[in-house]
């Protein structure tokens, strides 16, 4: 499901013809072997496509037209091998649709001082063809990535690959659809929001569902389905019965095998990739989707809990943008506020994302406070360490807000053996007393999605495309 369609990336080298057929020759060489090697260096997720030289305003525009007709092309990537003019470049750069990186290198790293004479140097001009071409991206703020440096570095490479990452999840954020089961909790704000603007703003569809269009797919799943995913959960996870009888404990984990199955499938039917639930409104519904939630997670779907749809789109996005490695869905909870030790327990009433599990998760069953309804099956593992971001977005009525707080995530040493969900541990920066401090005064919700697998940056990247707010803690 985290599948989205095969992406590609056109390479377009800005030239002109002033310096000749020959001239233009070499720097289509050039073009094709920086492309050759980019897409062997196994570091680009998706692939490069050279395209024809950048020589007039006509070539550009058609190129750019191109770009934003086909589906398969996430983004361009351009590269100024001489000087070439800006002018030609306003049409087309207006009209693109798509993220654009603007890579700032040069065919040869030295400058060759024993043989360097007028031709080289005209042919070798990024230096120059750099600043007016950046200029006019400026100038059309076109919120363009640069990346500078020699492009044989990993490093350089490694940063074309996180933008590309960024491209490909904001092509998907225009396929982004969220179901909603129920309506929002009761009473909560930082989870309500301005759906039309979110759709305008982001690409996002945000669509409510009453519970018993789930149930009635609930209700269509057969006991052959159910028995047959189940044999697929004995080689994933530890079963740990607890206090119950082996037969109520599979009744109940059975329960939320049918809960996978039914969603998945209402889910694929319309074509939605990410949803909400709402523990105040199962009306017809046995159990809070718990197991089933963060089995269909850990699949690449987007989630959040209370209706929260914002948090759920986000989720999705930040799964495509991250391969869903390391990223989910988040609740703040429990601080510990020990003297040196100060961090924050994240976790949620039961669906916390297994990508970010340290260790097997086993299966335990056990009562839920609250929703009136029968014990709920739940995955419950230990969080893993690592640096990453966590991401909050929230309406403040007149725009919405992206908060960013950079974390450190660390593996808990002490067992909970009363904690019946996973927990996640983590630091945040630049230390605890500041980074909530900040995260309260800018009002960032309890709701969030973590990743310990993208950058700031990158998170910065998107919010900049789509013209959002955004405060960075860190
Ligand atoms: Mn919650």
């Amino acid at each position: 499901m985290l599948t989205t369609e095969k992406m590609e990336f056109w390479f377009v080298v800005g030239s002109q013809h002033l310096y000749g057929e020959e001239a233009l020759a070499e720097v289509k060489a050039h073009a094709q072997t920086i492309t050759d090697e980019l897409n062997e260096s196994g570091i680009l997720p998706y692939p490069v496509v050279l395209q024809d030289l950048a020589v007039s305003a006509d070539k550009i525009t058609s190129i750019m037209k191109e770009v934003n007709y086909r589906n398969e092309v996430a983004g361009v990537i351009t590269w100024m091998h001489t000087f070439s003019p800006a002018k030609m470049w306003i049409r087309g750069t207006k009209l693109l649709q798509k993220p654009l990186l603007h890579l700032a290198t040069q065919f040869n790293e030295s400058i060759p001082w024993a043989t360097i004479d007028m031709d080289f140097m005209n042919l070798n001009q990024s230096a120059h063809g750099d600043r007016e071409y950046g200029f006019i991206n400026a100038r059309l703020k076109k919120q363009n990535k640069v990346v500078v440096g020699y492009w044989e570095r990993p490093e350089v490479r490694q940063q074309i690959a996180q933008w590309m990452d960024v491209a490909v999840a904001y092509n998907e954020s225009f396929n982004i659809k969220v179901a909603r089961f129920g309506d929002n909790m009761r009473n909560v704000g930082v989870t309500e929001g301005d759906k039309v603007e979110a759709q305008i703003q982001f690409g996002w569809t945000v669509d409510y569902f009453g519970i018993g269009d789930l149930v009635q797919y609930v209700k269509a799943v057969t006991d052959e389905e159910i028995n047959a995913l189940f044999t697929e959960y004995e080689g994933l996870y530890e079963f740990d019965y607890g206090t119950y009888s082996r037969e109520d404990w599979e009744k109940s984990v059975k329960v939320q095998v049918s809960y996978e199955i039914a969603i998945k499938r209402f889910l694929d039917d319309g074509g939605y990739t990410a949803f909400t639930t709402n523990f105040e409104d199962l009306y017809g519904m046995k159990q809070l989707p718990g197991l089933a939630v963060q089995r269909l997670m850990a699949q690449g779907y987007g989630f959040a809990g209370e209706g929260d749809w914002k948090t759920a789109a986000l989720d999705r996005l930040l799964k495509v943008m991250s391969h869903n490695q390391s990223t989910g869905f988040m609740e703040d909870y429990t601080y510990e506020l020990a003297a040196g030790q100060e961090s924050i327990l994240q976790s949620h009433m039961l669906e916390v994302d297994p990508s970010l599990a340290s260790n097997k998760p086993k299966i335990v069953v056990s009562p839920l406070g609250i929703g009136d309804r029968e014990d709920p099956a739940r995955l419950v593992f230990d969080g893993k360490a690592g640096d990453g971001v966590v991401v909050s977005m929230a309406d403040f009525g007149t725009n919405y807000k992206l908060l960013i707080n950079e974390v450190s995530a660390f593996e808990p040493t002490v067992p909970a053996p009363n904690l019946p969900v996973a927990r996640v541990l983590w630091e945040v920066k630049p230390n605890f007393q500041d980074g909530v401090k900040a995260w309260l005064e800018n009002g960032g919700g309890h709701h969030t999605v973590v990743s310990l697998n993208l950058t700031t940056d990158q998170i910065i990247t998107y919010a900049k495309l789509v013209g959002l707010e955004y405060v960075v803690i860190k």
